[in-house]
């Protein structure tokens, strides 16, 4: 595998100082210590070069929201021994090929599923962390833009017990994606109350998965402890075809 390119590595970093530096602002607002958040790079739709790029810049974690795009991808950088989070809506059917790359699956928001990931990685001697993936939309919102994935809040522990009781899987904590209308602050508060009830039950399920290129400042300021991020690092992705 060749040298990532000079030019694009200078560019990643100038991108990934500048989201350090606000990650750094939004933890001193909230008088939290940076070393609490982690950064999960968000490469979908990047090509693989972008993920050793990445890792070249001392980039541990990397996320992908799609199977066809991730499992290839992460066969690809396997010698990097990267992190590998799974965020995005995931059929049961992916479960057995998710299972074989992903270290820890954000997006488990049924119990169908958690049984499916629990299966299968058992069946290949991997272990999972997962996150229950909570609904953060209001209902009228959800009938406007489509389901964007996630239990209703009031269902969240009983998903939790689903994840615990299997063996390969580990309940890791929650995870949400803001609306696209309203106030992100709002909604990751209510998250925030929905972490700390699952904690309360399930004291190592600490981690908030919270906050994008655009709203990471409000899931700062609201407890999150993983930011999944893709355009400030690498740029606008191009459109989606098909
Ligand atoms: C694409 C994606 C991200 C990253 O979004 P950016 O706005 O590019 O930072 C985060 N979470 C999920 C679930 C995504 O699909």
């Amino acid at each position: 595998m060749s040298h990532p390119d000079p030019a694009r590595v200078a560019q990643v970093r100038a991108n990934l100082d500048a989201v350090r530096a606000r990650i750094d602002a939004a933890c001193a607002k909230a008088d939290r210590d940076p070393a609490e958040v982690s950064l999960v790079a968000v490469t979908k739709t990047y090509p693989a070069s972008d993920v050793r790029v990445l890792a070249s810049l001392g980039v541990t974690d990397v996320g992908e929201n799609r199977d066809q795009e991730a499992a290839p991808k992460a066969a690809e950088t396997a010698d990097l021994d990267l992190t590998w989070h799974f965020v995005g809506q995931l059929q049961t059917n992916k479960a057995r090929s998710v299972a074989g790359y992903a270290d820890v699956v954000h997006s488990v928001d049924r119990a169908r599923l958690a049984r499916a990931l629990g299966e299968r990685a058992a069946a290949a001697g991997r272990h999972l962390t997962c996150l229950i993936q909570v609904n953060l939309d209001s209902d009228s919102q959800a009938g406007v833009i489509g389901p964007r994935g996630g239990v209703d809040p009031r269902d969240a522990l009983d998903l939790a017990e689903r994840i615990d009781e299997h063996e390969a899987l580990t309940l890791g904590g929650v995870m949400a994606v803001a609306p696209r209308e309203g106030d992100a602050h709002a909604a990751f508060a209510r998250l925030r109350a929905v972490a700390d009830r699952v904690r309360d039950r399930y004291p190592g399920a600490a981690a908030i998965s919270a906050g994008m290129s655009g709203d990471l400042e409000a899931a700062v300021a609201h407890g999150s402890t993983h930011l999944r991020l893709g355009t400030a690092l690498l740029g606008d992705r191009a459109p989606i075809v098909g």
